[in-house]
């Protein structure tokens, strides 16, 4: 047996070795201005777009200044077009070198993010209090909508079709809403139970008013007085509220987080953070070999349903109008042919080490703050049911471009084997044959009020993204 020496043993310790870096260890200065630089723009997106509506609009306003325009009515001297469905989905793209038949380079992310709808009949009163009922979208621990400030975001259709549009309690002069809780003092029975049973959903029910109209005569005063105010400000009765979309989301602007700042807390960074990384990458693309396209999908929360999530035939639609648009003609075989030979990135979040309950995950497989930008091969759950999972290949494609491109990256295992699970717009989209992996940055606190992401990561992930496109 061969004697090494310290110099050999650590030679061979690079050569072989899997090391993790850090991402503020690999920053200079400047770097590290361009990381907050890039926070405080990241942040008034959070702040301004909410719900999957606000986020459309924030990004065909902002692309319309990056000179893309509407695939569907325009023509672009630069080959960038975008295209949005029920105002709720929207995809774009750069034109690329290569021909549609070399395939396209995709990232997909989605912008609807756990929430609490109202319902269809939500106004009643108790108590001479004014009350509106909540279902709630998507994954969440129930306790975190209690006793905090909510704020109203949403569209209602009246009789005739007109749309109004509603944001309150966002600015300080305006009101919030929040769903009462039980005090410590008289919850013996609710303490006792399961948090599985504790929170009822059918009492997350929001406090709307307490001043009644007229006098104790009137039946259903206090929600006769709530529906003059709706009248009186936005021209809304009680039945606009079946042709309605209204989601409550935690009031408040998305803020810094630590002494140091270096990290953010906001609501509905699960899934925005790889929309805007993702976004902005492609507003910072220019002439990729491939065409590039950014799509932002709704519903994923439950399931990618419906009309606007990842499962329905908007993409095909888009992929055919954009190959129509290059070729003057779009046939099934040639679309077929394109997404079979296309990349992809399901831009989405992994679960970070959380400090305090390490023992869910397997932490030499877990995501960690600051670490860069996490690849996860599969996700799913008990034996990866319901994954995708990428090809052995596809993750050499894309950790080679990592390294190349100086993206500080990790992968991610959402979880402890059989401790829990989830599932992305991956498995949709690997339908069509393409090569398709989950990528996005790792978030603590995921799917709560206030999800926190590291500044470095956002930075790390909005370079990885661009590396991608480019
Ligand atoms: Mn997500
Ligand atoms: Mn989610």
């Amino acid at each position: 047996m061969k004697d090494f020496s310290k110099k050999e043993i650590e030679n061979i310790k690079t050569l072989t070795e899997n090391k993790q870096t850090l991402i503020w260890d690999s920053l200079n200065r400047k770097e590290k201005e361009s990381v907050f630089m890039f926070s405080d723009a990241y942040k008034d997106f959070l702040s301004r777009c909410k719900t999957e509506r606000e986020a459309v609009l924030y990004m065909i306003d902002k692309a319309k200044q990056y000179g893309f325009v509407d695939l569907d009515s325009e023509q672009s001297p630069h080959g960038k077009y975008y295209k949005v469905y029920r105002d709720k989905v929207v995809a774009l793209t750069i034109f690329g070198k290569e021909s549609f038949d070399k395939g396209f380079r995709i990232i997909g992310s989605h912008i609807d993010s756990p929430r609490l709808d109202l319902k269809q009949n939500p106004l009643y009163e108790e108590v001479d209090l004014a009350l509106m009922k909540t279902h709630y979208y998507g994954g969440i621990k129930k306790y975190h909508w209690l006793a905090r400030p909510l704020s109203m975001h949403g569209s209602v259709v009246t009789k005739g079709g007109k749309r109004i549009d509603i944001v309150l309690g966002e600015k300080e002069s305006e009101p919030v809403f929040t769903i009462s809780d039980l005090l410590p003092h008289l919850s013996k029975t609710q303490t006792g139970k399961k948090l599985s049973e504790a929170f009822d959903g059918e009492k997350l029910n929001i406090l709307v008013g307490s001043l009644p109209i007229g006098d104790d005569k009137v039946k259903e005063r206090f929600k006769l007085a709530v529906l003059k105010e709706l009248y009186d400000h936005y021209q809304i009765t009680e039945g606009d509220f079946i042709s309605a979309e209204i989601e409550l989301v935690p009031a408040g602007s998305a803020r810094d987080v630590g002494f140091d700042r270096s990290l953010i807390g906001a609501y509905g960074q699960d899934d925005r953070i790889c929309a805007f990384t993702s976004f902005e990458a492609l507003l910072e693309t220019k002439k990729p070999e491939h065409t590039a396209v950014g799509l932002f999908f709704d519903k994923e929360e439950i399931g990618s349903e419906g009309s606007t999530g990842a499962k329905s035939r908007f993409f095909e639609d888009f992929i055919s109008d954009v190959i129509e648009k290059q070729e003057g003609q779009s046939t099934e075989r040639m679309l077929r042919k394109s997404l079979i030979q296309s990349q992809m990135l399901s831009a989405d979040v992994n679960a970070a080490l959380e400090p305090d309950y390490q023992e869910v995950h397997d932490k030499k497989n877990a995501a960690r703050l600051g670490y860069g930008i996490c690849v996860t091969k599969f996700t799913g759950t008990g034996g990866k049911s319901g994954s995708s999972d990428a090809s052995a290949e596809y993750m050499g494609v894309i950790r080679d471009l990592f390294d190349k491109n100086n993206i500080v990256w990790q992968t991610g295992e959402l979880g402890k084997v059989d401790q829990g699970g989830g599932g992305t717009i991956a498995k949709f989209l690997a339908s069509y044959g393409m090569e398709i992996v989950d990528c996005g940055p790792a978030l603590l606190s995921m799917h709560s009020p206030f999800e926190i992401a590291s500044k470095a990561d956002i930075y790390m992930t909005f370079k990885a993204y661009a590396a991608f496109f480019k």
